[in-house]
């Protein structure tokens, strides 16, 4: 007798599966797959979800710890993020000291930045005058809204509803984005990690790679809730392509292109920009009408400075010799239109600080960023603030003090920012200066200041300190674990107190080498 498979032949089969040649059969080990072996995919845990930056509630402070925290309880997020700012920390190294003469342009950097300065009045005027003459028409914008009220005035005048633009902290700064949505002009932006963080309503984490903070799982959602893509593929060539095709017809009809500029020569009048993606020459170039955005602390004295400059700025931000497109710009193209709005948003304030002044020296590479432990471990976004790790640190205060009066303690005080910084900047020492600052003027939580001044009390007697870390270590030798890992401890929420001990140093050193106590 016949069994029901031999009866009906093929005939129970999908007419596709029948097909002599199909072009879609899945062939493996010399034997075609049936259609269930053939889509079925093998089941993968949910991507871990994206932690969100710190809540920004008003001018309240900032609570960096909180947010901190949920950064590191993503693991995955966490170890991505440490691993490639840390690789970008030993591609640095490897640049820098693949020059011999790396420490004496640091020290050049430095002594340009702090000459300019000293004299950033005269350079500034120096720079108008010769951008004027070069057809560059100049505005000055003393804070953030009356920057974006003159840039909505010029795009105005012309009639523009849309701008493609390049990354810029500078219009971060100045909630750029946000004001343009509230007139209606359109802002797209063109670097591909600036454009993801606009996609997903986020600020960028980081002044050089924006969306670092996030994993490939991150993107591919964002991507398929904004331009349609595939949520499950996750190929990075596949999310660039599909973001290219998205933009690029924004990009080619767009009214109006707006830069920054990462540096400004006085003696010529010009300005360029230094970019790897060669977006910024997308903006500048593509519509008539340029705007670029600019801080007053980007000013140089002379075009040969700026070769010290640029050499030193790709290196520490990426590890490479030089940015991609390092665009210089000296006026309007025939036919078009540029203006620079020179912008001073608290930066005249800040040269006055006397401990904090040389922070306008900031290049903005992020290599501080990348060196930083604090920073490596709990992602930009967790700073609240325009500007993060250590640079930030030293930077956001002087916007406002109370608001960002908890950043100059996210800090180990290592110094390793300040070995990294290629113009010199006395980062550690100047968050250290924040924390005396804040505590004068009151803007740290009582329990901390209180805590702060019996450390203080303790550190400064050498009896009272050694007989409280023999006594420290007995207690944590014997205490029950619940006494040291509390709700009160917000330390140990995420580490191990190491095993103390046997002996200390000190009493190991007077056994061992007979010193006096
Ligand atoms: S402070 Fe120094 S290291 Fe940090 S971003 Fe600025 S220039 Fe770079």
């Amino acid at each position: 007798m016949s069994t029901t498979r031999e009866r009906t032949g093929s005939a129970m089969l999908h007419p596709e599966m029948r097909a002599a040649a199909d072009p879609d059969a899945i062939i493996r080990g010399g034997r075609r797959l049936d259609h269930a072996e053939g889509t079925s995919k093998p089941l993968r845990p949910a991507p871990e979800p994206q932690p969100r930056g710190a809540k920004v509630r008003g001018n309240r402070p900032i609570d960096q710890q909180e947010a901190a925290a949920r950064f590191i309880a993503a693991t995955e997020h966490e170890k991505m993020h440490d691993e490639r700012l840390w690789d970008l920390r030993q591609k640095r190294d490897r640049e820098m000291h693949g020059i011999p003469e790396g420490e004496e342009l640091r020290s050049l950097a430095s002594a340009i930045k702090e000459h300019t300065l000293t004299h950033l009045d005269e350079y500034l005027d120096q720079f108008e005058a010769n951008a004027r003459s070069n057809g560059i028409h100049v505005h000055w914008a003393r804070d953030a809204a009356e920057h974006n009220q003159i840039v909505h005035g010029i795009l105005r005048d012309h009639g523009a509803t849309s701008l493609i633009k390049s990354k810029s902290m500078l219009t971060e700064e100045c909630g750029f984005r946000h004001y343009m949505a509230s007139v209606g002009i359109e802002v797209i932006e063109t670097d591909l990690g600036e454009r993801i963080q606009q996609l997903d309503n986020e600020d960028p984490s980081h002044v050089v790679v924006p969306a670092v903070h996030k994993l490939r799982t991150d993107v591919a959602k964002v991507f398929s809730h904004t331009i349609g893509t595939d949520p499950g593929n996750t190929d990075v060539h596949y999310l660039a392509e599909a973001q290219r095709e998205a933009t690029r017809p924004l990009i080619l009809n767009a009214d109006a292109g707006m830069t920054g500029a990462n540096f400004v020569v006085a003696e010529t009048g010009t300005f360029v920009v230094c970019t790897n993606e060669g977006n910024a020459d997308l903006s500048a170039n593509v519509p008539k009408l340029h705007i670029a955005s600019i801080g007053i602390e980007k000013i140089i004295p002379r075009l040969e400075h700026l070769a010290v400059l640029v050499r030193l700025l790709s290196r520490s931000a990426l590890g490479s010799p030089m940015t991609q497109y390092t665009s210089h710009f000296r006026g309007p193209r025939a036919g078009g239109e540029m203006h620079v709005v020179l912008v001073d948003n608290g930066r005249s304030e800040r040269l006055g600080l006397e401990e904090f002044w040389t922070s306008l020296k900031c290049i903005r590479c992020g290599a501080c960023m990348n060196t930083c432990p604090v920073y490596r471990r709990s992602g930009g976004l967790s700073y609240g603030a325009t500007y993060s790790g250590p640079i930030g640190l030293i930077i956001d205060p002087t916007f406002n003090a109370r608001k960002y009066s908890n950043l100059p303690f996210a800090s180990s005080l290592n110094g390793s920012c300040t070995n990294v910084c290629p113009v010199k900047i006395n980062i550690h020492e100047q968050i250290y200066a924040w924390r005396r600052v804040l505590v004068k003027q009151h803007e740290v939580p009582l329990a901390k200041k209180a805590a702060m001044k019996a450390a203080g009390a303790l550190l400064s007697r050498p009896a009272a300190y050694r007989a409280a870390i023999a006594s420290a270590d007995t207690a944590l030798a014997h205490l029950p674990r619940f006494v040291i890992y509390n709700g009160l401890n917000a330390w140990g929420k995420h580490r191990e107190v190491p095993h103390p001990p046997k002996q200390t140093f000190h009493s190991w050193y007077h056994t061992n080498r007979g010193a006096k106590r």
